[in-house]
């Protein structure tokens, strides 16, 4: 399967301000996460947006579109790719 990302900075930033919290299923976790812009999820992590783009590629973080149909990313990965970070590496 092969998905397409469009990362529009600037729609990002205006969909954000108008935002309330947008809770969505995401069939990876199997539960109800948040989700997150780019932008969002970036300085949560304290990195650049770009950044976080690399980790969904990378499968780290899951991406869900949201009924707006912007391409968001789960709360619910962003926290369990924290907690590995934590783990000590071998
Ligand atoms: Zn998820």
């Amino acid at each position: 399967m092969t998905r397409e990302i469009i990362i529009e900075t600037t729609e990002h930033i205006l969909f954000r301000q108008s935002a309330r919290d947008s809770l969505a299923w995401c069939p990876r976790c199997g539960c109800q996460t948040r989700l997150l812009s780019l932008e969002e999820a970036a300085s949560l992590m304290g990195v650049e947006p770009a950044v976080v783009d690399r980790w969904v590629r990378q499968g780290k973080l899951h991406l869900e579109a949201s009924d707006h149909g912007f391409l968001k990313v789960c709360a619910n990965s962003l926290s369990l790719m924290r907690a590995r970070e934590n783990e000590p590496e071998e």
